[in-house]
């Protein structure tokens, strides 16, 4: 049997685990200030409500679900994203009786058996808003800003922002139609994964990678030129909006996303620097998914966010922030029994609120502050049978080398004045 993490998952570790701490901290702050507040929903769910919501065309639940029976002979599935859980408990939980628009944040991992590679694995993390109950162009607007002040706020810069319309129930079949003609007239010419996507939903042969496909499909009818009078009218509203707030985009009349429910707005952002998954965000209205889900008729719009690749995106603009500086103290002890009164120091200043550390491997004194200093901490304090006779302790500055006696009792008041 093989040591290793699944294929396509990996251990975050502590060096980089610190900066999902970060990223999540920062979409705390700044959603809450947006007055987005957070939900925490289940990791799987009856598999009806993603293959309902997300749709039976795409490549989603065609492919990448990972579906199970519990032992109860239930299909449930682990959640390839988060919009289909948070309409589903907006549905379960009835919160049109609550001020509208509801509006949430979610933080969590999500599950796709896509084929891996740099910036796509097959659990990755999401951050994601929702704003439901609201046809506002100005809610479309506010949720793209706050998502670009995210990506600016963690100290992102080059990042693209691209919009377009998917119409709606209203003027999307024509398009439809039309796009189906296209499609057929090219049979020979798309992939053969396109012949299956296009008689299931024409629109989806545009989440296809192929680069033969996608220079045939550039030549496809386009969206834009169908959009009924509400939808050219919304669409002129956001892309105002957002001249408003001073965002730059591009408009991207192939950009119907990976998902069935999107209706009207949709948007992706890009960054150039991280190879060819570079979508780290996007989303969309979908004013059809509450009811579909046997809710009243009701407008939503989210977006959800890829951690690794905004990770690996400010890796590449050499903006992932530094490492904290370290105020940690470790407590050496020149000989074993002095341990216990280590620790007992240990205690005394972890309970006052400092970082504190001791060794607990039997390492002689070199060693101790050896692991002092590999461990990052800021101040040692050393222990020896006469600092334990006088209660007067060495402390040491690891920056500057500098060393103070300090008595026992005043130990707390020392390291408070420092800080
Ligand atoms: P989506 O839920 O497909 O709209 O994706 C939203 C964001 O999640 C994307 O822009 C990516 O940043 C991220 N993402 C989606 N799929 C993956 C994946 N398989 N691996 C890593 N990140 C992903």
């Amino acid at each position: 049997m093989e040591i290793k993490a699944p294929r396509g998952t990996s251990d975050i570790l502590p060096e980089r685990a610190q900066y999902w701490d970060f990223l999540a901290l920062e979409a705390m702050n700044l959603f809450e200030s947006f007055g987005y507040q957070k939900i925490i929903f289940p990791t799987f769910e009856y598999t009806e409500i993603f293959q309902k919501g997300i749709g039976q065309s795409t490549d989603i639940v065609q492919k990448e679900m990972y579906t199970f029976l519990d032992k109860a002979e239930r299909s449930l599935t682990l959640r390839p994203e988060g919009t289909a859980s948070v309409v589903r408990a907006y549905v379960e939980h009835k919160m049109w009786n609550r001020p509208q628009p509801v509006k949430l944040y979610y933080y969590g991992s999500m599950f796709r058996y896509e084929r891996p590679q740099s910036g796509r694995y097959r659990e990755f993390w999401q951050i994601g808003a929702e704003s439901i109950g609201s046809l506002d162009p100005l809610i479309d607007v506010e949720l793209i800003i706050l998502l670009m002040d995210y990506y600016r706020q963690i100290g992102l810069q080059m990042i693209e922002l691209k919009i377009n319309s998917m119409g709606c129930p209203l003027c999307q079949p024509a398009y439809i139609e039309d796009l189906r003609s296209f499609l057929e007239s090219k049979v020979n010419e798309i992939c053969s994964q396109c012949k299956k996507r296009y008689k299931l939903n024409p629109l989806r042969v545009f989440d296809c990678k192929n680069e033969q496909c996608q220079k045939i499909y550039k030549e496809a009818p386009q969206l834009s030129k169908y959009l009924c009078s509400e939808c050219q009218n919304h669409f002129a509203r956001v892309k105002k909006g957002l001249d408003l707030g001073g965002e730059s985009f591009q408009i991207d009349s192939s950009l119907v996303r990976g998902f069935d429910y999107y209706t009207k707005t949709t948007f992706e952002i890009c960054s150039p620097l991280i190879g060819a998954q570079d979508a780290i965000g996007g989303g969309g209205r979908y004013d059809g998914l509450v009811e579909l889900y046997g809710g009243p008729p009701t407008p939503g719009i989210g977006f959800a966010l890829g951690l690794e690749r905004v990770t690996l995106a400010l890796e590449a603009e050499n903006s992932l922030p530094q490492k904290k500086e370290t105020k940690g103290i470790y407590v050496v002890s020149i000989d074993d029994e002095l341990r216990t009164e280590a620790f007992n120091i240990l205690l005394m200043l972890r309970r006052s609120g400092f970082q504190s550390d001791m060794d607990y491997t039997g390492k002689s004194l070199r060693g101790q502050m050896k692991q002092a200093d590999k461990k990052g901490a800021r101040f040692a304090i050393i222990l020896g049978p006469d600092e334990i006779e006088s209660g007067t302790y060495t402390v040491r500055d690891l920056n500057s080398g500098t060393q103070e006696n300090v008595k026992k009792d005043n130990l707390v008041e020392f390291f408070k004045k420092d800080r």
